[in-house]
C-alpha cells in the first residue's frame, strides 16, 4: 500500500493527478460506484462469480482510494474483504481489473497486568482492546476457571495489532501467561500451525473441543431413554444440544469428512473421521456452509453445519455422537482425553521459535 501511495503522490506532483479517499457507506453499492464514476458496468458483469459475491458485501466504513485526472477516474482501490482489494485501472478508456492484496502495518505490544477487579475491566484498562479478553479466555479455557480467578493473578500478553490507516483491524495473541498462587500457564502461538502450545510443546487444548457449539441446554443425554416420537425405550447414542436454528456447529477435532448428506432419522448430517479410531456425527442440521463435502479435511473448530430440525426431531437441536473403534461412546467422556504434543521436527522448530521469542521480549516463564 505504501508503495502505491508513493507512486500516486509522485504522479500527483508531476501531472496534477488528484487522490481522493472516501469511506464506504451503507448507501454505497459497487454497481452504483461504477455508474457514479462513469465506469462501464461490464466491469461488474465480467467479474468471476466469487468476486461478484464479495463486491456485494464491501464492509461499511472501509476506505477506498480514487486517483483522478480532471475528474476522470484513473484508478480505484476498493477493499473486498480483510485480505484483498479490487483495483480498477483506466488506461485511456480501457479498463483493467485486478485483485491485489491489502497491505497492513503491524505492531507488537507487550503488557503485564495484575487482575484486581475483573479480568475484562483490567485488561481493557491496560490495553484499550475490547477483544483481547475473549481471545485470552479462548486460549486458556481448558485450564483456567475464568469465573473464579484468584486475587492478584498476573497476566502477561504479547500481541500483534494489524493496522490499516491507523485503525486496528485485527489482534492476535503471540504469547500469554496466566499466573496465580495456584498455577502458572504459558501459551505460545505456533506460527507453523496456528495453535497454542505451552513451553513443553503441549497443546493448550485437547484433541477434542468440549462441545461442538454454543448451547442453551442439553435436552437429552447419552444412555437409555423413552423416545419422544417413537414412544419406545431406546438407546440414545449421543447428546442433544438445544439452541436457535442456524447456530454454527464446529468440528470438535481435526479430521476428514466421511459423510455429508441425509440419513434416515438423522436428517442432514455430517460424519467426520479423526485420529485414534474416533468418528463424530452431527445430525438434524439445517444446512452446510460452502466448501463442506465428502473427503474434505477440516480443522478443530471449523464450521461444518448449522443447527436445524431435519429428520426425526422434536425441535431445533443438534444430535452429537462419538464413535470409538466402531462403538458409540458417551461424548462427555472424550472431553479431557488426548492432548496434542509436538514431536520430532515440528517440536524442534517450535521450541527454537519460542526460545528466540523469549530472548527478544525477555519473557521469564516462571
Ligand atoms: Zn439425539
Amino acid at each position: 500500500m505504501k508503495k502505491f501511495i508513493i507512486i500516486l503522490f509522485s504522479f500527483s506532483l508531476l501531472l496534477a493527478y488528484k487522490v481522493e479517499t472516501k469511506k464506504w457507506t451503507t448507501k454505497d453499492t459497487f454497481y452504483g460506484f461504477l455508474k457514479k464514476n462513469s465506469l462501464p458496468v461490464s466491469i461488474y458483469y465480467n467479474l468471476p462469480s466469487q468476486i461478484k459475491r464479495k463486491v456485494k458485501r464491501i464492509p461499511v466504513g472501509e476506505t477506498i482510494f480514487l486517483l483522478k485526472n480532471n475528474n476522470i477516474l484513473k484508478q480505484a482501490l476498493i477493499p473486498i474483504d480483510s485480505k484483498n482489494q479490487i483495483q480498477i485501472i483506466n488506461e485511456n478508456g480501457k479498463y483493467i481489473t485486478k485483485i491485489v492484496p491489502i497491505m497492513y502495518d503491524t505492531r507488537k505490544r507487550y503488557t503485564e497486568i495484575n487482575i484486581n477487579n475483573n479480568l475484562n475491566y483490567d485488561i481493557y484498562n491496560s490495553t484499550h482492546s475490547r477483544t483481547l479478553t475473549s481471545k485470552l479466555i479462548d486460549i486458556f479455557n481448558d485450564k483456567v476457571n475464568f469465573r473464579a480467578i484468584p486475587k492478584n493473578t498476573k497476566i502477561k500478553i504479547l500481541y500483534e495489532e494489524k493496522l490499516r490507516y491507523g485503525k486496528i483491524k485485527d489482534i492476535k495473541i503471540i504469547y500469554a501467561s496466566i499466573k496465580s498462587k495456584y498455577y502458572t500457564y504459558n501459551a505460545f502461538l505456533n506460527p507453523y500451525d496456528g495453535r497454542y502450545y505451552d513451553e513443553k510443546a503441549r497443546s493448550l487444548k485437547g484433541m477434542f473441543l468440549p462441545a461442538p457449539l454454543k448451547y442453551k441446554r442439553i435436552s437429552s443425554k447419552f444412555g437409555m431413554r423413552y423416545h419422544p416420537i417413537l414412544h419406545k425405550w431406546r438407546m440414545h447414542d449421543g447428546i442433544d444440544y438445544v439452541n436457535r436454528i442456524g447456530t454454527p456447529i464446529h468440528s470438535v477435532a481435526d479430521g476428514k469428512i466421511i459423510y455429508k448428506g441425509w440419513i434416515k432419522g438423522y436428517g442432514k448430517t455430517v460424519k467426520i473421521k479423526h485420529k485414534n479410531g474416533y468418528i463424530t456425527i452431527y445430525a438434524h442440521l439445517k444446512s452446510w456452509p460452502r466448501g463442506i463435502y465428502n473427503g474434505k479435511w477440516v480443522k478443530q473448530g471449523q464450521i461444518i453445519g448449522y443447527l436445524g430440525n431435519t429428520g426425526l426431531s422434536t425441535g431445533p437441536h443438534l444430535h452429537f455422537g462419538v464413535m470409538k473403534n466402531g462403538r458409540w461412546i458417551n461424548p462427555v467422556k472424550i472431553k479431557n482425553s488426548a492432548k496434542i504434543t509436538l514431536w520430532g521436527k515440528k517440536r524442534k522448530q517450535f521450541l527454537s521459535y519460542i526460545n528466540s521469542l523469549q530472548k527478544e521480549y525477555n519473557i521469564a516463564l516462571k
